[in-house]
C-alpha cells in the first residue's frame, strides 16, 4: 500500500484529492496545517507528500525547508493557488519534485502522482499476508494465529491489513483513522485505541506495540 500525505487547508480540494486517489488504491492521510504535517512526517513514513503552499501558520515553503533540512527526501508535489513563476522557482529551489497550480484536473494529478511513485500492485492476486505467527487470509477475511482462527469485523480486517502491509513501521493514529474510517472521521475520537485492543485480544498482547506520542507498530 502506498501512503500519501495531503497537506491542504481547503477542505473541498483536500477531499477531491483524497477520494480520487483512494479510489485508485492509494492510502491517504490528510492534515490541514504545516505543523501537523511536520509532526506526522517525523512520526511515520510516507511515499509521497502533496503540499499546498498557502497554509495557515507556517506555509508550504517553510514545511519543505524544514523537511529537507531534517534530511527527509520523500517526494513532494507542491500545490499553489495560481500559476506564479516565482512560486515555481521557489518550490524547486526548496526541494520540491513537482509542481501543480490550482485548479488542476484529477487526471493531471494522477499522472504526476504515478510519475513520482510506483503504481500500486494489483492486490487481487494475493491470497494472504503473513508476518511472524500471524496469517491474514484475504479471501475469507479470517486471521490465523499460531494455528488458531479468528473472525474479524470489517474494521478489524482493514486495520490488520494496513499493519501487515507495513510491518515494523510506526503507523500514526491519524493514518489509521484515515485508512480505516475514511476521510470524514472525528480526529478526537478514541476508536483507534479501542480497535487496537480488539486486535490484541485476537493476535496476542505483544502483537502491536504502542509507541508513545507517535502511534502503533506491528512487531
Ligand atoms: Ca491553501
Amino acid at each position: 500500500m502506498t501512503n500519501i500525505l495531503v497537506v491542504e487547508d481547503a477542505v473541498r480540494i483536500a477531499s477531491f484529492i483524497v477520494k480520487g486517489l483512494q479510489a485508485h488504491g492509494y492510502s491517504l492521510t490528510h492534515v490541514e496545517s504545516g505543523e501537523e504535517a511536520l509532526r506526522l512526517l517525523q512520526a511515520a513514513q510516507f511515499d509521497l507528500v502533496i503540499l499546498d503552499i498557502g497554509l495557515p501558520g507556517i506555509d508550504g515553503f517553510e514545511v519543505l525547508e524544514q523537511l529537507r533540512g531534517s534530511g527527509n527526501d520523500v517526494p513532494v508535489i507542491v500545490l499553489t493557488a495560481k500559476d506564479s513563476v516565482d512560486n515555481t522557482v521557489a518550490s524547486f529551489e526548496g526541494g520540491a519534485d513537482d509542481y501543480m497550480s490550482k485548479p488542476f484536473s484529477f487526471e493531471e494529478l494522477l499522472a504526476r502522482v504515478r510519475r513520482r511513485i510506483k503504481i500500486p500492485t494489483d492486490s487481487n492476486q494475493e491470497t494472504s499476508l503473513t508476518h511472524g505467527n500471524i496469517e491474514l487470509d484475504l479471501r475469507t477475511r479470517r486471521v490465523h494465529v499460531d494455528g488458531k482462527s479468528h473472525d474479524l469485523t470489517a474494521r478489524e480486517f482493514t486495520m490488520l491489513e494496513f499493519f501487515l502491509r507495513h510491518p515494523g513501521q510506526v503507523l500514526a493514529r491519524e493514518q489509521i483513522l484515515s485508512r480505516v474510517w475514511g476521510f470524514d472521521h472525528d480526529p478526537g475520537s478514541n476508536v483507534v485505541d479501542v480497535y487496537i485492543r480488539y486486535l490484541r485480544q485476537k493476535l496476542g498482547n505483544d502483537s502491536i506495540s504502542t509507541v508513545r506520542g507517535m502511534g502503533y507498530r506491528l512487531d
